[in-house]
């Protein structure tokens, strides 16, 4: 149940850190500082959609190992976004959390429906144990 431990498993995990190794050595520079027309060493990766948005650790481990979710950004950068986000959680995390569930489950009906009537060549992306 502890969101805590999810993230130390995530964060320790040999798959994040193929995952970071390989956003930084592709985007090396800050992508914030880029954006603002400066060259500034990224040191951190960082999580576009929150990995604690998750409501499942399945879920968490999609949002952390997913690429387009991934930001290169430096120190700096880093503690701004979080600063911004923590500000914002107050009111927010609740209607985050509540939206990532929906897009979730928007993707999987959307999914479902297409698929029915007719066998799917798309299979949901689930697990297989
Ligand atoms: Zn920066
Ligand atoms: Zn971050």
């Amino acid at each position: 149940m502890s969101q805590k431990h999810d993230k130390q498993r995530i964060y320790n995990s040999k798959e994040w850190k193929i995952i970071r190794a390989a956003k930084l050595q592709r985007t090396p520079l800050c992508e914030v500082c880029k954006s603002k027309g400066l060259a500034v060493s990224a040191r951190a990766v960082h999580h576009i959609i929150p990995i604690e948005t998750a409501t499942s650790f399945e879920e968490m481990k999609q949002l952390a190992f997913r690429y387009t979710n991934l930001m290169s950004v430096c120190y700096t950068c880093h503690s701004e976004i979080h600063e911004a986000l923590r500000s914002r959680s107050r009111e927010g995390h609740q209607r985050s959390s509540e939206a990532a569930l929906q897009r979730w489950i928007e993707k999987h009906e959307k999914v479902v429906a297409h698929s029915e009537g007719k066998p799917s060549p798309v299979d949901l992306p689930e697990k297989k144990k």
